[in-house]
């Protein structure tokens, strides 16, 4: 499976997550608290659906 470039479309169960530190972007279904690569806080940048 190839990794896109900017994760930034993620599934639609996912959730867009960002480090603050390091500017690492992530997509996950799941909760993410801390970057995997720095333990930062990891934010939850997902911009709401709309219904
Ligand atoms: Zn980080």
């Amino acid at each position: 499976m190839p990794t896109p470039a900017d994760p930034a479309p993620c599934d639609e169960d996912a959730q867009l997550y960002e480090c603050p530190a390091c500017g690492k972007r992530l997509c996950s279904a799941e909760k993410v608290t801390t970057c995997p690569g720095c333990h930062e806080m990891m934010q939850n940048i997902s911009t709401p659906r709309p219904e």
